[in-house]
């Protein structure tokens, strides 16, 4: 026991000098208005920077060089407020980013977020309310809830009988519906450890599966030598034909599969897996059905692309991430199981501090029992911001724009002499490779990473590279709306112009 009449009461007497000097210094309440209105006529004169633009890439050491010297030398007192060097660390900070909101910007999967949304963000970051537990995030629980059922109207679930949680991104996402998987079939696994389990629990799925699903696995003490592969057809879908097969064998192995992950828009083109004859195999075979739909799973709100969803209420558990296809700051992700009680399994819990021991109409809502995160960001207020002003169809308009543009962008490709397409688009992910007739097939020679790292160079595209049957492959995905397919063309012809200096570099 810490014994305070013992205690050197010089510590403990308080210097309430101090505090009053930080209240008026530092959380002052005009202080604060005008460091965000700094904010917000930077952000302003940038989200009307209507310019093509991709990445300024700088030196790490002269960037780490350029932040260090913003930071103060004198640790004595609190200096007033400089209000040039934070305008340089916001400037540092906008000017350095990957320009979301630029047509330039085709490179990865976050969005250029719909600003109002950002709004949302500042205010849950002043006010502080991480939404694990209803008494610390009264209204984001709620709001959880209620998007929970607006969701349900593309999926079409019986009420209250399902779960939605929402984790910061879908990495987490996965790892937490595989963990309900793995315990819903193997209820001692988590006090037992892998003994409990008996036989070698195993996990299917293909090639295309984002790379957070293996690190779950490993997390899970699956052992990635447990994992069944599904081979995939020519549209990088799981090939549904042979998905039997492979679970005969895997079975023959003294394998157990419990649980069978699809994607709905695969990382890599984009490619959605047939969901109503997986969960005919889920069902036959008793194992769980997950479905990582970080990508395209948000295109369950369009009327016109809901169809490549199909089958999703027979899945176990599925995920979207809600800063990709809906354009909101990131991370924030939806988690949804069909069974309610197995998002419970997921986790087990006894932690005093939090945990009430009777429910209660109010601990009803603490999302923390299904979550790994304790404190958690209420990220659901930037969803629900939009989705109350303006119901789903800001989210479908835009999500049928891109995946509109990135078909014309696969015509225009078809078209050109020297370009190479590689799937049909399925959403807003587009691969391809640059192949013009003087291009030679040099094996330490990859070419179209090199172009990709050119282009990032010169600053005014922005895109991203993935490996396609053992091959690189140049990738771009639209994320807003500002791109154009004359900006497509735009790339392509900067493409044509870096590769054929690369060329004349590399084959003089
Ligand atoms: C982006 C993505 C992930 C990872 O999600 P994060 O939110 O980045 O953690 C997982 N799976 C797929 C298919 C993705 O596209």
């Amino acid at each position: 026991m810490y014994n305070l009449n013992n205690a050197n009461t010089d510590t403990l007497s308080l210097n309430t000098e101090t505090a009053v000097n930080l209240e008026n210094a530092i959380f002052d309440a005009q202080l604060f208005t005008q460091a965000a209105q700094l904010a917000i006529k930077l952000l302003e004169t940038y989200l009307a920077d209507t310019s093509i633009r991709g990445l300024a890439l700088i030196e790490p050491q002269v960037l780490l060089a350029r932040a260090k010297a913003l930071m103060t030398k004198q640790h004595l007192y609190i200096n007033a407020l400089d209000t040039e060097k934070l305008s340089a660390m916001m400037v540092l900070l906008i000017k350095t980013g990957i320009q979301v909101h630029s047509s330039g910007y085709m490179g990865r999967q976050f969005s250029g977020v719909v600003p109002l949304a950002a709004v949302f963000d500042f205010i849950c970051s002043v006010v502080n309310q991480p939404a694990s537990f209803y008494e610390a995030g009264q209204l984001p629980s709620v709001v959880e809830r209620l998007m929970a059922d607006e969701f349900n109207r593309f999926i079409g679930w019986q009420n209250n009988q399902f779960a939605m949680v929402t984790t910061s991104g879908g990495s987490l996402a996965n790892l937490t519906a595989l963990l309900a998987a793995r315990n819903a079939k193997y209820p001692q696994f988590w006090s037992k450890g892998s003994v409990a389990a008996g036989m070698r629990p195993a996990i299917a799925l293909s090639e295309d599966v984002h790379y957070s699903i293996m690190r779950a696995i490993g997390i899970l003490g699956i052992g990635t030598e447990q994992i069944v592969r599904l081979p995939m057809n020519s549209a990088r879908q799981i090939e549904i034909s042979k998905v039997a097969t492979c679970l005969n064998e895997a079975v023959q192995q003294g394998l157990e599969v419990f649980c069978i992950v699809a994607s709905a828009g695969t990382t890599s083109v984009g490619a959605f897996d047939a969901l109503e004859d997986l969960a005919k195999i889920a069902a036959q075979w008793q194992c769980w059905l997950h479905v990582d739909g970080s990508h395209g799973a948000s295109l369950l709100v369009s009327d016109k692309l809901r169809y490549k969803l199909a089958g999703i209420e027979q899945v176990d558990s599925f995920c979207l991430d809600a800063h990709k296809l809906l354009f909101v700051p990131a991370p924030c992700t939806l988690l949804f199981y069909k069974d309610k009680a197995k998002s419970y399994g997921a986790f087990e819990q006894q932690a005093s501090y939090v945990f009430e021991q009777a429910e209660d109409s109010y601990t009803e809502f603490d999302s923390a029992k299904q979550n790994f995160e304790c404190t958690k960001r209420p990220s659901i207020m930037n969803l629900w911001v939009l989705w109350a002003l303006y119901g789903k169809a800001l989210f479908a308009d835009k999500i049928e724009y891109l995946c509109e543009l990135s078909q014309a962008a696969y015509q225009v490709l078809n078209k050109t002499e020297d370009f190479e397409t590689l799937h049909l688009p399925e959403s807003n992910i587009l691969c391809f490779r640059y192949c013009p007739a003087n291009v030679f097939a040099g094996s330490s020679f990859d070419f179209q990473a090199m172009i990709r790292k050119q282009l990032r160079a010169e600053g005014r595209f922005f895109i991203s590279k993935v490996e396609i049957d053992k091959r690189t492959a140049l990738r771009v995905v639209f994320m807003n709306h500002r791109i154009e397919l004359k900006h497509f063309c735009l790339l392509l012809d900067e493409i044509r112009q870096i590769g054929q200096a690369l060329l004349k570099t590399y084959q003089s």
